[in-house]
């Protein structure tokens, strides 16, 4: 089935109850059982909810995997799959990671005897030196937020392969419409669906997909021990969300290629990030991973303050201050005073997260709108 059909109808079966075509929205606790232990599949509603079933496999067939387990964040998916680690395994992760993936890494799980650490994952070598026999993780985000970084998820997987090493891709800001990491090796995808997935800015919600059935029963061991599970509601959310995932994204993504060529023209503005240009690094890589560039564009100001940033965020009509992404509607933001505000100033610089950088997060209105919002807010 094609990725346009599965997005509509995998996971999917009308209500057996009443022959609803969407799935309801099983907004229970617990079912009722026949006998002692003798029921329908369903328990409690921690252990199985059956919108949640839906999404899941819905998900999984998404990303090629064989079983998927929602939680009720991006982040608290990312902790479930740290839970399939133990205190002395070490985790290799990019520097270039979404801070509230590392915050979890370095507060949260290094005083519980994780020790992660963040290098430049491009570089075989310094992965190759990390490696040793405690190294059970590699952490992959591509591409990185918000300097739009594309890691070579291929290369990754196949170093951690000879060491037994799992690897885990956060799929957000490619989505599977894009990029399918698990076909390229990896063993675990974790998404926050709250950004492209449910697509509307109206759910907070994570997932992890696997290819493997061993790993799968022991995230849902994790999902039903631990209890993160997100609400009937919001998998409905999601579910309906991702009916149009492959419009949506295809159009940001469209969108975003006139306006990063619209930026890279503009006098006021020094450099675009954007995966989609000839001499953009690793484009190569970009190409033959993903099956477009994305829809997140970030550029700076000739003018390097956050004054004149300043200027063009309070500017924007169409385009919306605020943190997240991957909604239906374009989004500005200022990673170094909103998103990356937490990252010592000299280390942002590094990774060229200067002080005027913009984000955008487009959307699906027509790119003319767009452009001509930015290009009012940039005079
Ligand atoms: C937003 C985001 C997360 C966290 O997801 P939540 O749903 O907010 O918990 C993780 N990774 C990336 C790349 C994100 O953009």
């Amino acid at each position: 089935m094609k990725f346009e059909t599965k997005v509509i109808h995998a996971g999917i079966h009308p209500d057996p109850a009443t022959g609803a075509i969407m799935t309801p929205i099983y907004q229970t606790s617990t079912y009722v059982q026949d006998a002692p232990g003798k029921h329908k599949g369903y328990e409690y509603a921690r252990t199985q909810n059956p919108t949640r079933k839906a999404l899941e496999d819905n998900l999984a067939a998404l990303e090629n995997g064989v079983d998927a387990v929602c939680f009720s964040s991006g982040l608290a998916a990312m902790d479930a799959v740290f839970k399939l680690l133990k205190p002395g395994d070490e985790v290799i992760s990019t520097y270039e990671l979404y801070g509230g993936s590392y915050r979890q890494m370095v507060q949260v799980f290094g005083p519980f005897g994780i020790k992660s650490h963040f290098i430049d994952l491009n570089d075989r070598n310094a992965i190759k030196d990390l490696i040793n026999e405690r190294t059970k993780l590699i952490w992959i985000e591509t591409p990185t937020n918000p300097m739009l970084s594309i890691l070579d998820i291929r290369q990754i997987c196949n170093i951690a392969k000879k060491s037994n090493i799992l690897t885990c891709v956060d799929n957000t800001f490619a989505t599977p419409y894009l990029q399918k990491p698990l076909d390229l090796g990896a063993d675990l995808v974790v998404h926050s669906a709250t950004k492209y997935l449910a697509g509307h800015s109206d759910v907070i919600l994570g997932a992890v997909v696997t290819s493997d059935k061993e790993l799968a029963e022991r995230l849902h061991f994790i999902q039903n021990a631990t209890g993160a599970v997100p609400g009937p509601q919001d998998c409905f959310l999601t579910l309906r969300g991702i009916k149009t995932l492959h419009l949506r994204v295809q159009r940001a993504c469209d969108n975003a290629v006139e306006i990063a060529a619209f930026l890279k023209k503009n006098r006021k503005v020094d450099k675009v990030f954007y995966p989609g240009f000839n001499d953009f690094p690793n484009h190569e890589v970009a190409k033959k991973q993903m099956a477009h560039f994305g829809a997140m564009v970030s550029f700076n100001l000739k003018s390097d303050t956050k004054r004149s940033a300043n200027k063009v965020l309070n500017k924007t009509e169409i385009f919306s201050l605020a943190e997240s992404l991957g909604g239906v509607e374009s989004l500005i933001g200022h990673p170094a005073s909103m998103t990356h505000a937490s990252i010592p100033k000299k280390e942002r610089l590094s990774i060229g997260l200067t002080d005027s950088l913009i984000r955008l997060s487009v959307g699906i209105e027509h790119a003319d709108d767009l452009i001509a919002d930015l290009r009012q807010a940039l005079k």
